[in-house]
């Protein structure tokens, strides 16, 4: 070939690595044969969707021969409600990376650059590069976003800083009075993007109310998803909250239809579903504290987390522990993409998953 197309390509693209997504069932049965799997990997929920939600999805299957409703309305209309915000204050994703891509589509001029805590999730950086942006990693501390050092980060090309409240892969969160002290020295022009994707499973009166933030701070985008306590993580739903200027901004580069009739029709039907949430929030309360419990006697170190999964060093190569723990049928999450080579991260699942990986576990590891 003539043209090296790698060459034509955006020069970030060449030093982009793809998301790792966690292994699936169907890949795992393929590879091993193994029908009764337990994936706790990637941090869904146990439960499943709540049946309201798939009832509603499966409503709208008469009509998929028609275009969704482009501007959602209708969710848009519930969520407004449910965050006390006007409806041009929002903006519906195909899954919350979706807006984590406009969010630097929008706004990144080549070159300028983002600031993305270190451990912090992984599409941060990849938005980032794909949008011509430089991802400047900022050093954690015992796990955690370290907001002083992000603030001396800043400079004149700084025009977006990303985190994750509670953060992924970590579960580790800042306090509602921490966030806000940091927001006030922040600069106006550069825009903070904060990723509430585990919001719905913390209800610690310290935790920042990001409705009370998006009032004081025009430069928030705080970002959501249907994709972990709703249980929708396959209809790809989320959604942004930002001042209406931001908002339009988004919009105009938003694709027309990029969130499908059945999400929609499900995402609201999710958010009305009050028995459904507060079932998964009680499971996750409880599996939290089983899982604290066999990992603190197991003596494995873990970093307490307010999500619903929680990290653990294996002290020992954590991809061998992972692979073992395959050939047990249990998928669990490595994290080498977060240079993170003895720890794994698991998702709380139903009580006899939790049972069954804290066993395969302490087998594996004696
Ligand atoms: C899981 C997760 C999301 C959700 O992504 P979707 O694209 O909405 O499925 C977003 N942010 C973080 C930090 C997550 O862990």
């Amino acid at each position: 070939m003539a043209v090296q197309y790698s060459q034509l390509a955006n020069p970030n693209i060449s030093t982009l690595k793809p998301y790792q997504p966690g292994k699936s069932k169907e890949s795992l049965n393929r590879e091993f044969g193994i029908e009764h799997i337990i994936k706790l990997a990637s941090n869904e929920n146990p439960l499943g969707a709540s049946k309201k939600a798939i009832a509603a999805a499966k409503q709208t299957l008469d009509n998929i021969a028609d275009y969704p409703d482009g501007s959602g309305y209708l969710l848009k209309t519930a969520l407004s409600k449910k965050h006390q915000v006007d409806t041009n204050q929002i903006t519906l994703g195909n899954g919350s990376d979706n807006l984590l891509a406009m969010i630097c589509q929008a706004f990144l001029h080549p070159g300028e650059k983002a600031i993305i805590p270190q451990y912090a999730f992984a599409t941060f950086g990849i938005v980032t590069l794909a949008n011509h942006g430089i991802p400047q990693i900022v050093p954690a501390q015992h796990w955690s976003a370290d907001l002083d050092s992000i603030l001396a980060a800043i400079d004149d090309e700084t025009k977006l800083i990303f985190l994750a409240n509670p953060n992924n892969p970590t579960g580790t969160w800042i306090s509602h009075e921490k966030l806000q002290q940091f927001l006030r020295k922040l600069p106006e022009n550069v825009l903070f993007v904060l990723d509430e994707a585990y919001n719905d499973y913390i209800r610690d009166p310290n935790f920042p109310d990001s409705q009370a933030l998006l009032e004081e701070f025009p430069n928030l985008i705080v970002v959501r998803t249907f994709s972990k306590i709703y249980g929708l993580a396959s209809l790809r739903v989320g959604y942004a909250i930002s001042n209406p200027e931001i908002t339009d901004l988004l919009n105009r580069i938003r694709l027309p239809f990029n969130v499908s009739s059945p999400a929609l029709a499900a995402a609201k039907a999710a958010l009305e579903d009050q028995e459904h949430i507060q079932a998964s929030f009680q499971l996750n309360q409880d599996g939290m504290k089983f899982f604290e419990n066999e990992l603190k006697r197991l003596n494995l170190e873990f970093i307490p987390s307010v999500a619903n999964f929680i990290t653990f060093d294996t002290q020992q190569d954590a991809v061998e522990v992972f692979q073992q723990l395959l050939k047990q049928g249990i998928i669990v999450r490595p994290l080498v993409p977060y240079k993170m080579p003895t720890h794994l991260r698991i998702t709380i699942g139903l009580h006899e998953q939790n049972i069954k990986l804290i066993d395969a576990l302490s087998s594996i590891l004696k």
